[in-house]
């Protein structure tokens, strides 16, 4: 079964932080120099970024992690990404919700992009070799304005704490900044559509999607961006890195630092981001979560297991009190990186590579990179011309209703407390279930 075929000028197939952002970049654009361009995003998701960019795991990276890598490469990508962010969000005009991406936290919005900062947490060492890493990283950190700060909550007899220019990143209102603003200049989103075939997609041909009732949509662009995260297709002379973590969650959040525990085994790595709760009518939590260090697919039992034993690890540092009366719950997260062949020295940068002409899978590494993927993008694009040669607009431009962000996280109790607080649903605007044309419902998994 098939219907009418859609015509426009850029499609993105994926909404996730890559798609989005690319979109709105566009959009925004497009408008400012008074130019019509028809963009459409497509996922299979009923809802928006509800791939591993909606799992509020992340923190800022202004690069104080990766002073720790050997490439210093991937701090320099921080660094020019966050200079990206000042100049497209921060401090542009035309984009009207400039005041959320609160980089110096003084600002009242309630919708801000950015809490508190980081501190890094390095066990107290007892072995030499150790001991001169940890050395040689608190001098690097010191050299970028990071300073010592023993905290209260973490017990400074067994850890070291290091305050950062990092900050915890408040990813569903980065989301939802961004698709409105992609709306308000004109982008459409159709949920509910599956890009099929997308390891064929190096040739020109249309792009089908496909709805879970099977019915099929040819879609002509004449440009096509893949931001399908995971489902990127393979490249002969591209190594890919997929990898599958767990992030367990908390709720309400925990009344503690939010904090990178680097270890000196790097499976050992835990973090914990707070998520408090801005409008009165939703419920603060913290996302606990390891590095990606699951099989590429994950029995249920490894991701429980592994749930466990981040909780094992954040409690080590916390304590077993910090969590009473709190819900426990997980989630499977995955992400895509472009490895080198050496994995040892991974460098994180957005990367943007062609697959047919005028056509591009994109991936943004980290999610805090998305404001040099969508500027990348936006160039590119510019060079191939999109802004000159654009077709007059078509009559069959799918035309959807507004979609909705999903929720920062779909989880599955964990268990590992008794609950005590009162059941919790999402609430709000950004929790609504609204599917769009032809997608299925959707329900929400609770705590
Ligand atoms: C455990 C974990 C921890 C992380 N920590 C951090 C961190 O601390 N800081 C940080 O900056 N980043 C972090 N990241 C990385 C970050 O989450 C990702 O790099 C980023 O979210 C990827 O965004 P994306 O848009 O490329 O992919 P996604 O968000 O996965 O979006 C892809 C979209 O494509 C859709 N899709 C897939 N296939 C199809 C198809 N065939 N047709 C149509 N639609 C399709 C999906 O439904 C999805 O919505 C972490 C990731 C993980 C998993």
């Amino acid at each position: 079964m098939s219907s009418a075929p859609i015509h426009c000028d850029v499609l993105i197939i994926g909404a996730g932080i890559a798609g989005i952002s690319i979109a709105e970049r566009i959009s925004r654009e497009a408008k400012r120099q008074n130019k019509h361009i028809r963009i459409l995003v497509a996922d299979s998701a009923p809802m928006l970024a509800s791939g591993s960019s909606s799992g509020l795991q992340g923190w800022f990276h202004t690069g104080s992690l990766y002073t720790r890598l050997d490439s210093s490469e991937s701090y320099l990508n921080c660094v020019k990404s966050h200079k990206i962010l000042e100049r497209d969000y921060a401090n542009a005009q035309d984009f009207n919700h400039h005041l959320n991406c609160n980089l110096n936290l003084d600002t009242q919005t309630n919708k801000p992009w950015f809490g508190d900062s980081i501190q890094f947490v390095l066990d107290k060492p007892d072995q030499t070799s150790w001991t001169q890493q940890v050395h040689a990283m608190t001098t690097r950190l010191r050299a970028i304005g990071c300073s010592f700060d023993p905290s209260k909550q973490i017990d400074t007899n067994r850890y070291t704490t290091i305050s950062t220019t990092d900050r915890s990143m408040m990813t569903c209102n980065i989301i939802s900044s961004l698709a409105d603003s992609a709306i308000s200049n004109g982008t459409k989103f159709l949920t509910g559509h599956r890009a099929i075939e997308l390891q064929g997609s190096d040739t020109n041909e249309p792009i089908t999607l496909e709805n879970v009732n099977g019915l099929r949509r040819q879609v002509h662009a004449s440009h096509t961006l893949i931001t399908t995260g995971y489902n990127i297709p393979n490249q002969p002379h591209i190594t890919f890195s997929r990898r599958s973590g767990v992030i367990v969650s908390t709720t309400p959040c925990l009344d503690a630092p939010n904090i990178v525990r680097v270890a000196q085994d790097p499976a050992n790595n835990v973090s914990h981001i707070a998520h408090p709760s801005i409008a009165s009518n939703e419920t603060g939590f913290s996302a606990i979560g390891d590095s990606t260090s699951l099989s590429d697919q994950p029995t249920p039992d490894e991701c429980i297991k592994t749930a466990h034993h981040i909780m094992h690890k954040i409690k080590s540092v916390f304590g077993n009190q910090a969590f009473d009366g709190r819900r426990i719950a997980w989630h499977m997260a995955r992400k895509i990186e472009v490895a080198t062949l050496d994995k040892d020295s991974r460098t994180f940068g957005p990367k943007l590579y062609e697959l047919a002409q005028n056509r591009y899978a994109v991936i943004p590494s980290k999610f805090s990179l998305f404001p040099a993927l969508a500027n990348m993008t936006l160039v590119q694009l510019i060079d191939d011309g999109l802004f000159e040669n654009l077709n007059a607009p078509a009559t069959n431009y799918c035309n959807t209703s507004k979609p909705y962000v999903a929720p920062m996280l779909s989880q599955q109790a964990l268990g590992i407390t008794p609950i005590q607080t009162p059941a919790y649903r999402y609430s709000g605007k950004l929790n609504s279930v609204r599917p769009t044309e032809n997608s299925r419902s959707f329900s929400m998994t609770q705590f």
